[in-house]
């Protein structure tokens, strides 16, 4: 007889937890701060992307209250029917003005703005090309395109351009984090928009983990790079991390942001975001833009967890950014110094294949503005300790 359909996720399931894959969630009792409460333990957490720690400000929670007495909670329609609020409006020219483009558009999440853009901007006999690295959403877009598709060796501009070089026809759209998400290293911007003006590529960026972080004013990357509109046509960041509120944007030219609101399906075919946290980001944006000291802090956080991690002699990826992993390479191991983490009152990410390549488990920490010297001392304190107790036990 057949196996029944439980009986054959059963059975997949069973392989990916003897495969040692199995993820599991924990409950989240707080706020996301530097300090959280989960499964009813009090935790310092290394985990969250609250980069600057906005997620948790006052006056951003105050301005999304207001807006949701103004709103009321859901946005109740996509935006081309009218969901299309006068607070998403003026966040999209804000955010415009702050990327330095002539215009930006809303999309619901990060994942979607991904998924559409690519989808809207290519299609058969069209070539994407992608960062071997790219997060989910950025491959997931080019596969759900109609164009082929190539990933290049991870940051390689000289492997990008011999590829851009041998592909005739069709548009050519390059595709590539800015911050790279489990690793904390970037793309070289400047060469790669060389790169693409001498082949005719379109360069897309996704500076999820930039924006708010990197840059004099928190721009991301492409200020740091000082890119414009020309060099760097399709401009992605993300709200759930460096602006602690939840949502995306793409900016660019007119005929960009157009061609989305005809074209992207996840733009299109989806409710707007709440327009109270339209409201609430526009708060945070001025916040990242005015205090500058959180991005400042955070550097110092960053060099001194990385002089800590050094110290104890573990290796630590070629990232200056808040996403610092540290290598541990073997799955079990990774799985095991998290658990420890946990239970001395640290939230870390234990990041397993085939979320990164074999052989490159890591505990993926990320700083905050919010945390302390001390707290940052005590982590790596935690991970050397947890180290020589689990080989103590003989892992
Ligand atoms: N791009 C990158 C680089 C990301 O890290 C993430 C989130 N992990 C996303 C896109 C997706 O953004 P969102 O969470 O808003 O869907």
């Amino acid at each position: 007889m057949s196996l029944s359909m439980d009986q054959q996720l059963q059975k997949r399931l069973a392989q990916r937890r003897a495969d040692n894959l199995y993820r599991q969630r924990h409950l989240l009792q707080s706020a996301q701060n530097s300090i959280v409460q989960v499964d009813g333990k009090t935790c310092v957490a290394f985990c969250s992307n609250d980069y600057l720690g906005l997620a948790s400000h006052p006056a951003v929670i105050d301005s999304l209250r207001r807006g949701v007495e103004t709103y009321g909670v859901g946005s109740g329609a996509s935006h081309l029917i009218y969901g299309h609020s006068q607070e998403h409006h003026a966040l999209e020219e804000e955010l415009a003005a702050f990327t330095g483009r002539p215009r930006a558009l809303l999309f619901s999440t990060g994942y979607m703005a991904n998924l559409g853009t690519i989808r809207a901007l290519v299609d058969k006999g069209d070539h994407v090309f992608e960062d071997r690295l790219n997060h989910a959403s950025l491959l997931d877009g080019g596969l759900a395109s109609n164009a082929r598709c190539q990933r290049y060796k991870h940051l390689d501009v000289s492997d990008l351009a011999r590829r851009l070089a041998k592909t005739e026809g069709g548009r050519k759209l390059v595709v590539t984090d800015g911050v790279f998400s489990m690793d904390g290293d970037v793309a070289p911007l400047v060469e790669m928009a060389a790169v693409c003006r001498q082949y005719d590529g379109w360069l897309m960026v996704d500076d999820a983990h930039g924006f708010g972080v990197l840059g004099e004013n928190g721009g991301g990357l492409a200020e740091q790079c000082q890119l414009d509109v020309e060099e760097l046509p399709i401009l992605m960041g993300t709200l759930g991390k460096g602006f602690g509120t939840f949502g995306a944007f793409v900016a660019g030219s007119e005929a960009l942001v157009d061609t989305l609101i005809q074209y992207a399906r996840t733009y299109i075919y989806t409710t707007a975001l709440p327009p109270s946290v339209a409201a609430a980001t526009r708060i945070s944006l001025k916040i990242l833009r005015r205090e500058s000291w959180r991005r400042e802090k955070l550097q110092s956080l960053v060099s001194r967890f990385r002089q800590g991690i050094a110290d104890l002699g573990l290796e630590l990826m070629d990232s200056s950014t808040p996403i610092q992993p540290v290598l541990l390479k073997n799955d079990a191991l990774c799985q095991k110094v998290g658990e420890r983490l946990r239970e001395k009152g640290f939230l870390v990410g234990a990041i397993r294949p085939p979320t990164v390549p074999v052989g490159s488990a890591r505990l993926r920490v990320t700083l905050c503005a919010e945390h302390t010297e001390e707290q940052v001392d005590a982590l790596v304190d935690a991970i050397d300790s947890s180290l020589t107790e689990l080989q103590k036990e003989g892992l």
